[in-house]
């Protein structure tokens, strides 16, 4: 419990801005989705989410529920903006006083600090991204309790979520997924090579520099490999690999390829693998429905890419293959798209479109399929 944000809520209640059955409403929901192993969210967050409170009271409601959890202060930094909240509390851009540099700080929502699991969890993250060195992964630098607020500080990255391009404009551009992707698979590879698992890779966990680096972040659900006394934690059901998803006793590293297919799958067709109306007919789906093609929604998307896809999500994790080997064909994709596009003849030539030429056995008499228009 968080007494800071009751309070501001019994304020709210009291002044009649709110309805008693508005934050039981939400009560309920934050219950629920954490019952589920989902993101941990603050009643603010639901409340104007739902539209019970607007964006100022919302944003100066949690300026104040801040200050009074202490969040504002943390010894030797200055917390400047809140970047975003994620399932163990909410992320700040700060200034570390000390090397005057721009960081990132999470600090572990106040009702979890209370929680060993929790507190242990977010320590797993502070110390699995502290043995891990790799441009595509965020860089822990520092974790602390500063008055009772535990706070993890990590390299900052000026960019945008895979998860935030998504919401704004729906399926990404083939090269560029490619580039993502290969990215990911060397961060994977460097990650497994220490004996440590993601275990849930999804978009909301790979952030996109300014400068097109993708890392990935995150790391509250990784265990050590050999350590699988308590592997059964779900990650977000959209991602989840099947041997995650029946709540297997031992997953190993192939656990995150399948998550890092179905992101890709999101992130080339504007949608997951899967959907239904709930988390459990997306479990299902994972755990026994045919696996779909990217291509069956996009047919310009190269069948080398589709193949790939297809094969990181695989039910038998054996036919996944390994993150190297990954980020190794995922050059050789990347290599004749680039190859294809050079070839292409000038528009307004109108012989064939790049996808139609990399298609093994196309030819160039044959109609070019119709390049749908994407966004980015
Ligand atoms: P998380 O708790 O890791 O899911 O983070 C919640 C949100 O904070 C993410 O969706 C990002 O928008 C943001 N964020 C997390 N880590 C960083 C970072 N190192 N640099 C910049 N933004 C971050």
């Amino acid at each position: 419990m968080d007494a800071s944000e009751d309070a501001l809520i019994a304020e709210l209640v009291e002044a009649g801005q709110l309805t008693a059955e508005q934050v039981e409403e939400v009560r309920e929901i934050q219950g629920r989705l954490s019952s589920m192993g989902l993101k941990a969210r603050t009643l603010l967050s639901l409340l104007q989410e739902r539209g019970a409170i607007d964006q100022d009271t919302y944003d100066d409601l949690e300026r104040r529920r801040r200050r009074a959890s202490g969040g504002e202060q943390i010894a030797g930094y200055r917390l400047l903006d809140r970047l975003g909240e994620g399932a163990m509390g909410a992320v700040y851009k700060a200034r570390q006083l000390s090397l005057d540099r721009e960081v990132a700080i999470k600090v572990l929502s106040p009702d979890l600090a209370q929680d060993d699991e929790h507190v242990q969890r977010f320590l797993t993250e502070a110390r699995a991204v502290a043995r891990l060195n790799h441009t595509n992964i965020i860089s822990g630098i520092d974790v602390g309790d500063s008055g009772g607020v535990r706070y993890l500080v990590m390299e900052y990255a000026d960019g945008l979520t895979v998860a935030d391009l998504l919401e704004r404009g729906g399926a990404m551009d083939e090269e560029r997924v490619l580039h993502v992707a290969q990215q990911m698979a060397r961060a994977l590879d460097h990650a497994h090579k220490a004996n440590l698992i993601h275990r849930d890779v999804k978009p909301a966990n790979i952030l996109l520099t300014k400068d097109g680096v993708a890392k990935l972040s995150d790391f509250g659900l990784a265990r050590l490999e050999l350590d699988d006394a308590d592997a059964r934690r779900m990650g977000t059901p959209d991602y989840i690999s099947p041997e995650q998803a029946r709540g297997d006793a031992k997953v190993d590293e192939r656990t995150d390829l399948y998550s890092l297919g179905a992101t890709l799958f999101h992130m080339l067709t504007g949608r997951p693998p899967y959907v239904g109306p709930d988390a459990s007919s997306v479990l299902a789906q994972h755990l026994t429905a045919a696996v779909p093609s990217v291509l069956e929604e996009d047919p310009t998307i190269d069948p080398r890419t589709d193949a790939l896809v297809s094969r990181l999500l695989s039910k038998d994790p054996a036919a996944r293959g390994r993150a190297k080997e990954l980020a190794e064909e995922i050059e050789e994709v990347l290599k004749a798209l680039q190859a294809a596009r050079l070839s292409e003849p000038m528009p307004g030539a109108g012989v064939v479109s790049r996808a139609a030429a990399s298609k093994p056995g196309a030819s160039a008499a044959a109609p070019a399929p119709v390049r749908r228009r994407r966004r980015r």
